[in-house]
């Protein structure tokens, strides 16, 4: 088990409709030195990809995001999410569906921010179906850029969001991918 496999299993709680609930060191309270190795985890596995900037979404990505722009030394930008329907038209838009909250958020970032041509990285701390990395990637093309990796901490191997976004090509690393978990029995499952 690596590093955060076994710090789910020491802190996370399974909760229902398959949420894993991370509040003691990821999502509420932030064990930094752990987020830290996080960031230098990523900076191994997308160092040779020549990132410009990494893109995350508010707010539980950003402190992830950071660390790993720290350690690559680039600039990091999170998506803001609005509820506003009066957008500007100097933001990118995108529509993206909450996994944990059930509702549809438009996630935007300024024009400002995003270039052409720019290689971006990608960072959340959970995958479930995807619909967060979609909406960063769609955010990415009207930029005219590319995303040249995503960087998860925590994959749930049964949605399908891995699966689909490796299928259709990203590099995707996901630090902990968990195959199954049991609210009954607490077990959680790691993919090896
Ligand atoms: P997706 O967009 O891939 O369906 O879901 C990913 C987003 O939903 C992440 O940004 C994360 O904030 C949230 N999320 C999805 N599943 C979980 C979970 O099991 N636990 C927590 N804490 N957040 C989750």
């Amino acid at each position: 088990m690596n590093f955060l496999e076994e710090r789910i299993i020491r802190d996370g709680e399974i909760k229902p409709g398959n949420v894993l609930k991370v509040d003691g060191f990821l999502n509420h309270q932030m064990d930094v030195v752990l987020l830290e190795r996080m960031g230098e985890e990523f900076k191994r596995r997308f160092i040779e990809k020549q990132i410009d900037k990494v893109l995350t979404v508010e707010a539980s990505g950003i402190g992830i995001a950071c660390m790993c722009a720290r350690v690559l030394q680039v600039p990091m930008v999170f998506a803001k999410k609005s509820v506003s329907s009066n957008l500007g038209d100097d933001l990118y838009v995108s529509e993206v569906e909450s996994y944990t909250h059930k509702t549809t958020n438009h996630v935007i970032v300024s024009k400002k921010l995003l270039h052409k041509g720019e290689r971006i990285l990608l960072i959340d701390d959970f995958l479930a179906n995807g619909c967060a990395m979609y909406g960063l990637i769609d955010i990415v093309e009207q930029a005219g850029a590319e995303v040249v990796g995503i960087g998860i901490a925590i994959e749930k191997g049964f949605q399908k969001g891995g699966q689909d976004l490796r299928k259709n090509g990203y590099h995707l690393e996901s630090l902990a991918i968990v195959e199954s978990m049991n609210a009954e029995t607490k077990e959680i499952i790691f993919r090896k």
